[in-house]
């Protein structure tokens, strides 16, 4: 029993008391910031491989952007990347960082759709939908959950049934096997509800943007309601930016 209590004791405290100042190790790449120091802005616009950076003046689309740091490391006086995980939004434009931004990327409020607040702020249930993902924002999503995030602390859940769920949250480039699938469950959770993309495959396509096998309808049907960019979407990403748009700070 001495033992047990000894390990107990040597574990400590293993949840985070608060979420939304938590810091993370700098080998995190969280929001980037580009300087406005002049470089050759055609090579560095061709060497990201998803075509997130574009010029004049130059800008990351964290919706396309794939956080694999080569332009960080190709260009470090003009790119580098913090570790600011509040990388969510409601509107697809605030993904896009420019040259000279300070400034974090936010949930705007008067663009949270009306009754989201007034529904889902005191709990928000929702179903988990791999489209076509490779496990990995699957992955960071389950930790969401853990002894760590805890992030059921705030009424937010993952529930197994569309039937039980306030909305979906969408992983993965949405293939076209998939496609269906994902609008039979989104059919099936009751009015009102969300639509959250977690990940940059999710919001853009990512590296499989221009695929065949891809059917992106889905997107141009229904209305999103959070974007939470990376590749994968941290944890803190995903919470913060869910708390956020619940309001619940
Ligand atoms: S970190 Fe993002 S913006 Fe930079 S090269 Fe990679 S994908 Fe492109």
């Amino acid at each position: 029993m001495f033992e047990n209590i000894k390990i107990w004791w040597h574990q400590g405290k293993q949840y985070i008391p608060d979420v939304t100042n938590a810091k993370l190790p700098g080998i995190f790449r969280g929001r980037p910031v580009i300087t406005r120091s002049g470089v050759d802005e055609a090579a560095l616009v061709e060497l990201c491989p998803t075509g997130a950076i574009t010029g004049n003046p130059v800008c990351i689309d964290l919706g396309k952007c794939t956080f694999c740091g080569e332009c960080a490391f190709r260009f470090p006086e003009k790119i580098s990347f913090t570790s600011d995980y509040k990388l969510s939004a409601n509107v697809r434009e605030r993904l896009v960082v420019k040259e000279g931004d300070d400034k974090g990327i936010v949930v705007e409020p008067s663009k949270v759709r009306k009754g989201v607040r007034s529904l889902f702020g005191q709990s928000l249930k929702l179903r988990q939908v791999s489209a076509g993902g490779d496990n990995s924002c699957e992955l960071e999503l389950n930790a969401c959950n853990n002894v760590q995030f805890d992030m059921s602390r705030f009424g937010i859940d993952f529930v197994a049934s569309p039937r039980h769920a306030d909305g979906v949250v969408i992983t993965g480039p949405i293939t076209a096997n998939m496609a269906g699938p994902l609008e039979i469950c989104y059919n099936a959770v009751p009015d009102p509800k969300i639509v959250i993309l977690v990940g940059t495959d999710a919001i853009s396509g990512g590296i499989f943007a221009d695929s065949p096998a891809l059917d992106r309808d889905f997107l141009t049907k229904y209305p999103v309601d959070l974007y939470v960019p990376g590749n994968p979407a941290h944890p803190l990403t995903f919470i913060n930016g869910v708390l956020d748009m619940l309001k619940k700070q």
